[in-house]
């Protein structure tokens, strides 16, 4: 008798789960998820993530429950567990789904297909998402997305005979060389391992969503019925956001929620709403939009790791690397740079793990240009502040809105416009700041202009209660854009440009092409692993989503 294990990740459901329906049609299967002790030593890691994750475990295991199944935690790195768990009781195969992860996961992973290939155990991997590994021509992309998402979901296994070394060891597993005593412990909340005893001792933010898929459906139920009917119109602002977007995002990242089932949801409540349910099939189709860039991001980090950790475009290399200021990333990271949208907004974030996309464009915005700050300290943080951190999505943006990529127009975003326009009667700087609250509007989104008998009319003390700017936003604004535009004037750099778009660029005829409700462009399809079409033309104003 063999069995199989199922290697759960960032994928943390039974539903539309091909590792483990096709481990389970094949005979016995163990659970496992493997805290990784090095994983969460990560800079991108954070408490918050391993507490989500422990949330969604718990449903996991009473799901595999249902099913007469389990979950198994081991404590280690991969092949360390693997390792001992073959020798005590060796098993076939091993299945997981493809994980385009951090570079820590991708070497990992690689590590973990030699040791498979030594040992005779096949490694079988799915996608989960529509990204391609191996993907040489980005051009074929589209329609290899399309034709996943159209795939009919995978059905959860109604009965799977489990291994339990634990419980009932099986007279045929038993190995003398080894034991897995130790080794494996079935899911329980005090299994897994504190947040403290991995180093994580970032806050847990109080107001963060919540995990399992449970959770999960409830959200997406409740955003595909109702809250999608404002998402044209509601996501720019920080205020209408958190209704208007659907919040998906953290359990498509940790995979309580399958993609290729929203995907399908998404589709069937559409044609399922009336013709004159404008709005609503608006949203719907904006969101759908939302739901190809998810992958068409991935598919970038999947081509080319180094995107997490080097430019896009190397002749940005040294445009801020020797002028790291740490005073401003202090300012930044603490929420203290005095301009009040970006201090609310961090505020928000560290209460909530979340912000919509445009306040997080913004942030980075104002990290890379007045502030002038290299992307990777800034991404790192962003990612431990971001509940629905999917590295795929985070490095292509962090990179596009610090301009290196080469091949967008330089995007910079003033805090006091991004104010005036998405928050124009102050409630969400003042929801914030508190400190704010008796400022008039007219000096709220600039106090450190107010006349000093104002300020302690209003209660507040400028370099006090809030901080005086680092920099002279106007000055430091044109000094970055002019640096930024003398580097891309330069041949060199123009003449590499062509590579870049060539691998990456966008691609029109997408779903959904054009211009969404906030004037941003659409992507069309584009590719990590090579690809040739023409550059995506941004003019001035124009806020693409997408290289
Ligand atoms: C600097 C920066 C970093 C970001 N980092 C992340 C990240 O780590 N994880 C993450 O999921 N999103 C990230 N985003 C994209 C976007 O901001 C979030 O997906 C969105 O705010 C999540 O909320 P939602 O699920 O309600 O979004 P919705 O608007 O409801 O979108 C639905 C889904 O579509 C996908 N999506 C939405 N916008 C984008 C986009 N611009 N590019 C690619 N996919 C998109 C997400 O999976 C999202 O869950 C980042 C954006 C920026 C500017």
């Amino acid at each position: 008798m063999t069995y199989r294990v199922v290697w759960f990740k960032r994928d943390l459901r039974v539903h539309d789960h091909a590792p483990l329906a096709e481990a389970a049609r094949q005979g016995p299967v163990l659970c496992l998820y493997v805290v990784e002790p090095s994983l969460w030593a990560q800079p991108d890691a954070a408490n918050q993530h391993y507490q989500f994750i422990g949330e969604s475990l718990a449903e996991l295991d009473r799901e595999l429950r249902a099913r007469g199944s389990r979950l198994h935690l081991a404590i280690g790195e991969v092949v360390d567990v693997l390792d001992r768990l073959h020798h005590a009781h060796p098993f076939a195969a091993l299945h997981a789904h493809e994980e385009t992860g951090n570079n820590h996961t991708y070497a990992r992973d690689l590590t973990v297909a030699r040791w498979c290939r030594q040992h005779g155990v096949a490694w079988r991997e799915w996608p989960q998402f529509g990204v391609v590994r191996g993907l040489r021509d980005r051009r074929l992309w589209q329609p290899r997305w399309e034709a996943f998402v159209a795939q009919p979901l995978v059905a959860p296994t109604e009965r799977i005979d489990s291994v339990d070394f634990e419980q009932r060891p099986p007279a045929d597993l038993d190995h003398p060389g080894g034991s897995t005593s130790g080794l494996l412990r079935p899911w329980s909340a005090h299994a897994l391992p504190t947040a403290h005893s991995l180093g994580l001792t970032h806050r847990d933010p109080p107001q963060r969503q919540r995990g399992g898929r449970a959770q999960g459906l409830a959200v997406l139920d409740d955003f595909l019925s109702d809250r999608s009917a404002r998402y044209r119109g509601g996501i720019s602002s920080p205020l209408s956001a958190p209704e208007a977007c659907s919040r998906l995002s953290v359990h498509l990242a940790y995979g309580s929620v399958g993609l290729r089932e929203v995907v399908q949801a998404t589709r069937a409540t559409r044609r399922a709403l009336p013709p004159e349910a404008i709005r609503h099939k608006q949203g719907l189709h904006a969101f759908h939009s939302r739901l190809y860039w998810h992958c068409h991001f991935i598919q970038k980090l999947e081509s080319e790791p180094e995107l997490e950790w080097r430019n896009l475009h190397r002749g940005y290399d040294g445009l801020r690397e020797n002028d790291w200021n740490p005073a401003h990333f202090e300012a930044l990271t603490q929420g203290r740079t005095g301009w009040p949208m970006v201090d609310a907004c961090v505020a928000m974030l560290r209460a909530t793990g979340w912000l919509n996309f445009r306040m997080r464009a913004m942030l980075v915005s104002v990290a890379a240009y007045p502030l002038w700050l290299h992307w990777r300290e800034v991404g790192h943080w962003l990612a431990r502040e971001f509940l629905d951190y999917e590295p795929g999505i985070h490095w292509p943006q962090v990179q596009m809105q610090s301009g290196t990529t080469g091949i967008n127009a330089t995007r910079v975003y003033n805090p006091v416009k991004q104010a005036m326009d998405h928050d124009p009667h102050g409630h969400f700087v003042r929801h914030w700041l508190p400190a704010l609250r008796r400022v008039p509007d007219s000096w709220l989104f600039e106090p450190w202009r107010m006349p000093a008998d104002l300020q302690s009319r209003c209660g507040v003390r400028v370099g006090d209660d809030i901080p005086v700017p680092p920099v002279d936003l106007t000055t430091a604004l044109r000094q970055a854009k002019d640096r930024m535009h003398a580097l891309r004037r330069q041949p060199e750099v123009k003449a590499a440009q062509a590579a870049v778009v060539n691998k990456h660029g966008s691609r029109r005829g997408m779903p959904g092409g054009g211009r969404n409700a906030q004037g941003e462009e659409r992507p069309a399809p584009k590719g990590r692993r090579g690809s040739n079409a023409p550059a995506l033309a941004v003019t001035s104003g124009q806020l693409s989503l997408d290289f």
